[in-house]
């Protein structure tokens, strides 16, 4: 992808140096509760501040309860960056599209994460809130797409983000609370068929974008490669199989990889949101 590392978009929240779950988060440090207390108990001792040695330094009295100062490797800075980049292109490109487009905002966090929707680790990947109109990622997530789920590339990861955006897109368009009320009158196979209508529209929605970045030059064969092969690498299929299930369509949430695959490409093809209808 062409992309050139800039700020840190507006619309994002770093929250990675806030406690999300059990221990307190010093600069991407976890210690539990114990190690805080030993830590101030050496500090009283010696009058010396050790919680600083862990990289948070400062006022640690109050990082307990505010955020920390983030501490980042220079490959998660970009990560960032990247991420900003793509947020803001795409949410600039539907701002475009649709009418009356309000932006998402996007949270940062590690490990786990307090959201409108309820509390989330990061072992269950990235979100979108439709309660507080936010997407959630552990930027831990883009390690795990290359390594385990076999999906390299910087238009992977901006698929992964684009996704999200989509299911912002249809809490916009009231379509995700059609379908939720749907969801809480249907059968389990009825839940699961609707599951995967939404999860596959988000999809389309991700190519929507996709084509717009592809008729400014941002992006060109080889990412819609990267791009085709992170939404096949996480067809519900393809995780059963490597979770040593048999494959279920009944038990399908997101569709299988040459659904995902399909839907997305139906986007990049005509940048048309009308393509888009899977309810039809
Ligand atoms: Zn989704």
């Amino acid at each position: 992808m062409r992309w050139t590392p800039g700020g840190v978009s507006s619309d994002i929240e770093d929250r990675r140096g806030s406690s999300g779950g059990g221990g307190f988060g010093f600069g991407g440090m976890h210690i539990g509760i114990g190690g805080a207390v030993i830590l101030l108990v050496l500090s009283l001792l010696f009058h010396k501040n050790f919680f600083a040695l862990l990289g948070g330094g400062g006022d640690t009295a109050t990082t307990q309860q505010s955020r920390g100062p983030v501490q980042e490797t220079p490959e998660e800075h970009r990560s960032v960056q990247f991420v900003s980049f793509v947020l803001d292109d795409a949410q600039k490109t539907w701002e475009e599209t649709l009418p009356g487009y309000r932006h998402a905002k996007l949270d940062l966090f590690r490990d786990a994460i307090q959201s409108a929707c309820g509390s989330a680790q990061s072992a269950s990947g990235p979100f979108y809130c439709p309660e507080d109109e936010r997407v959630y990622i552990d930027l831990g997530f883009y390690d795990e797409l290359r390594q385990k789920f076999g999906a390299p590339g910087d238009f992977a990861q901006a698929y992964v983000i684009a996704h999200e955006i989509g299911h912002h897109v249809q809490k916009l368009q009231g379509i995700e609370q059609q379908v939720h009320q749907a969801m809480e009158n249907g059968s389990r196979a009825e839940q699961s068929a609707l599951s995967v209508r939404l999860e596959l529209q988000a999809d389309c929605y991700a190519g929507v974008w996709g084509h717009s970045t592809q008729q400014r030059g941002i992006v060109d064969n080889a990412d819609v490669e990267e791009g085709l092969n992170a939404a096949a690498a996480i067809g519900d299929d393809r995780l059963q199989r490597m979770a040593g299930r048999t494959v279920s369509p009944e038990r399908f949430t997101h569709g299988s990889s040459k659904q995902r695959v399909e839907w997305f490409k139906r986007g990049l093809q005509g940048g048309r949101v009308e393509d888009c209808d899977t309810f039809r």
